[in-house]
């Protein structure tokens, strides 16, 4: 069964290409592939997998700048002193805590990191579209209230 077949000429090959041959798809040997469109090699299985692991989505912690703040003043002195232990700026420290500055998802990974705490969440992508959904629900319903004058 080892033997990989040609399903165009029968002949045995030892490499068989999937391709596209009248709109079938179909597996042949090397000279045959130049009779159809080669396609992906890689089993459906993957692809789904991948599209999976996009359906989630990182995103931060709603209260991550508390978080920060009182995870290092219970570790350190001040934000200074983490500062200069972790190479940060305190002023850019100082704003991503008021949420002045946006924090990037490699820079909260990090934080986590140092800090032992957890900054990042995955958050499923359609409980994410739902939450979206709701609100436009609202504005809709009052934009046809507005046109209809009620
Ligand atoms: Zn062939």
């Amino acid at each position: 069964m080892n033997d990989a077949i040609c399903e165009v000429c029968g002949k045995k090959a030892g490499r068989l290409y999937s391709v596209i041959i009248e709109g079938s798809q179909m597996l042949v040997c090397n000279e045959c592939a130049s009779l159809g469109k080669k396609v992906s090699q890689k089993p459906s299985k993957k692809i789904r997998f991948i599209t999976k692991d996009e359906e989630k989505e990182e995103s931060l912690v709603e209260n991550y700048g508390e978080i920060i703040k009182n995870k290092i003043l219970e570790k350190y002195k001040d934000l200074k002193e983490f500062c200069k232990k972790h190479n940060y700026k305190e002023s850019y420290l100082k704003k991503v805590i008021e949420g002045e500055l946006p924090l990037s998802i490699d820079e909260a990974k990090k934080l986590e990191k140092i800090l032992k705490i957890k900054l990042v969440v995955l958050e499923n992508k359609e409980d994410y579209e739902m939450k979206e959904k709701e609100l436009p629900k609202l504005t809709l319903g009052d934009l046809i209230k507005e046109k209809l004058n009620l």
